[in-house]
């Protein structure tokens, strides 16, 4: 490392952040190879390293001959402040190379309010900021992850956007860009030709026109270009391998521990959930495979906790032989087991005695709203009675705290439903203080998270309106209210409304957007989801100046007939069945999960066959 690094890094917070020099990080002579990825997380490393897309990638492209695939993450705003101010640009871990010096820098995207945080890191590598200003001189800006499947606002800024699965999509991007880099190829050229690998999108190939009202008029392709982008699926996912090894932070990550991938994909089809529907079809891995996976990921990490990673985890077909399987060797090594994303309906006594061996703490459940219809409206397939049922499994094996996920906003919610929650807490704590095996002299802790429903692009309610700032104030003080009323053993908390506001901006918003973030960073705009950064005043003064309403995008119902600035990707799931989904939402009828009946959602054209057999 430089002096004069090591000389910034001695005035900031942190600074193993920016050091790299992990195990498991990759070194590679800058010399021996011919393509260099950058591989960037909008965020701080903390977070970045606890993504497990980012580990899966990582070992991939530096599995490829001639590839270097390096780290960057977004500074805290102490250490972006110090190299701007030392004019020291922005630079990858391993290398400690400039990102200018790559040939691909590559953003994920998966929260759309580290949009200006994603132009912050450009600007700190002094890389220009609008695809449009850059020519082959600089690396090709690209992006993957989940807000690629509506990421209109951030078009300007990438040259192109990967949709869907990126472990052999990403491969083959980098093989076609390091022989145009060979042959010399024009930028525009190799944009052309990796627009025909699957989910490669190129959006400047897009032209967008607008109808009088606001509403986006066309979307046309130039010649050549797909219409529509249909996102890259892994052809088998059941047995690709998992990674055999994760670089180690060393500054505590968020979640710090092995992971394994043991499904893809949602049975589910709750109507709110942007991934349950852009990762379908829904994909589990053999538990036999996951086994040995895990034991070698625990060994070459050095891990003590091992987390069962997927969207539900508890759906996964093979769940207890695979935990029978770790429980054989995880305790005598004194490996911890997570299992993350638990659902009511499906924990059962076995289960629950399972996870008990290793952990004893809280269990966390998300209900999602407080009543049966309006569960019914978000198709969350749960009763109050399972609800019951896996409280009073968790108190009778020793659990003393509860943790339940609410949305606030839902379409169609009424005070009745947000009395609901409060409601649906009381009973917990009475179920556990009539528990004859409550541990004794213990009190129950249950905790209520109240998120701000979000609408999302490619969901059955992406057509729905947000509730506006008051209504959300409204609801959270009547919420509030009825807790007090109740036991205190309730805890609430619910989380800022205008960052939610926001996100719901951009989550359904078009290209119009593009100069109100550039304009928004530029006024000193970064880290947005973060509460103690977030600079709503500067967000509000900044679609004022723009003249842009970002109402607009957020709080107005979308026509079920309109083009929608996403309607030219394609993530599997057929827009009518989307269209059907929101209809049925508002008529409170359910639909089951696709492992008991399929709905015909589309989404197994893209797996080449039914998803189920019961399908
Ligand atoms: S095609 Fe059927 S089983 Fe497959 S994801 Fe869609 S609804 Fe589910």
């Amino acid at each position: 490392m430089e002096n004069k690094l090591r000389a910034l890094l001695a005035q900031v917070q942190k600074p193993g952040r920016y050091t790299g020099g992990e195990p498991g990080s990759v070194y590679k002579d800058r010399n021996d190879v011919s393509l260099r990825f950058a591989f960037c997380f909008p965020d701080t490393y903390e977070i970045g390293m606890s993504y497990l897309g980012m580990k899966i990638l990582y070992e991939k492209l530096n599995a490829m001959d001639g590839v270097w695939c390096e780290r960057a993450f977004m500074p805290w705003v102490d250490m972006a402040d110090t190299l701007k101010a030392a004019g020291y640009p922005l630079y990858a871990l391993e290398s400690k190379d400039t990102l200018t010096v790559f040939d691909m820098v590559g953003f994920t995207l998966q929260y759309e309010l580290s949009y200006t945080n994603v132009l912050a890191m450009l600007d700190l590598a002094g890389i220009p900021l609008r695809a449009a200003d850059r020519d082959e001189r600089w690396p090709l800006v690209v992006a993957g992850g989940p807000c690629t499947c509506n990421a209109e606002p951030m078009a300007d800024f990438f040259d192109a956007f990967f949709l869907g699965e990126g472990e052999e999509q990403l491969p083959a991007v980098c093989r076609l860009v390091q022989q145009a880099k060979a042959q010399e190829m024009p930028k525009n050229t190799l944009l052309q030709k990796l627009q025909e690998i699957p989910g490669v999108y190129v959006p400047s190939h897009y032209t967008i026109s607008y109808l009088p009202d606001g509403r986006v008029e066309k979307i046309v392709p130039d010649a050549g270009a797909p219409l529509p982008v249909t996102k890259a699926l892994l052809g088998d996912f059941a047995h690709y391998p998992l990674p055999e090894s994760f670089v180690v932070p060393m500054v505590g990550a968020v979640h710090d521990r092995a992971q394994i991938e043991v499904l893809r994909g949602c049975v589910r089809g709750c109507r709110f959930c942007q991934a349950g529907f852009i990762y379908r079809p829904m994909r589990e891995r053999d538990a036999g495979m996951l086994n040995t996976a895990a034991r070698g990921l625990c060994d070459n990490t050095g891990y003590e906790e091992l987390s069962l990673t997927s969207l539900s985890t508890s759906d996964h077909s093979q769940l207890e032989p695979l935990l029978d399987g770790l429980l054989e060797w995880t305790p005598q090594r004194h490996i911890n087991l997570a299992l993350p994303s638990l659902r009511i309906d499906n924990f059962s006594e076995s289960l629950v005695s399972k996870t008990t061996r290793v952990r004893k703490s809280g269990l966390t459940f998300a209900p999602e709203a407080g009543t049966q219809r309006l569960r019914d409206v978000i198709n969350k397939n749960i009763t109050d009675d399972e609800i019951d049922r896996a409280c009073t499994l968790a108190f009778d094996a020793g659990y003393t705290a509860v943790k339940l996920y609410f949305m606030m906003g839902l379409p169609t919610e009424t005070m009745a439903d947000i009395e609901g929650i409060a409601d649906t807490a009381q009973r917990v704590v009475d179920l556990y203080y009539n528990n004859p095996n409550k541990r004794k002299g213990q009190a129950v802790k249950v905790s209520i998270s109240v998120a701000c429903f979000v609408p999302k692009a490619m969901t059955p309610f992406q057509y729905c309106p947000q509730d506006d700032e008051a209504t959300l104030h409204e609801k959270q003080k009547f919420l509030i209210n009825c807790v007090k009323n109740r036991s205190k053993k309730i805890s609430v908390s619910y989380h800022d409304s205008r960052i939610s506001f926001l996100e719901a901006v951009f989550a359904k918003g078009d290209r119009r957007l593009a100069p109100v973030i550039e304009k928004a960073f530029q006024g000193g705009c970064r880290f947005d989801g973060w509460d103690d950064q977030f600079r709503y005043d500067v967000w509000l003064q900044t679609f004022q100046a723009l003249g842009i309403d970002p109402h607009f995008y957020a709080n107005r119902p979308l026509a079920l007939d309109e083009t929608l600035p996403w309607s030219h990707l394609d993530y599997g799931v057929d827009a009518a069945f989307l269209r059907a989904e929101y209809q049925k939402a508002m008529e409170a009828a359910t639909t089951p999960p696709c492992n008991k009946a399929c709905s015909g959602c589309g989404a197994n054209k893209l797996a080449g066959g039914p998803c189920f057999e019961t399908a």
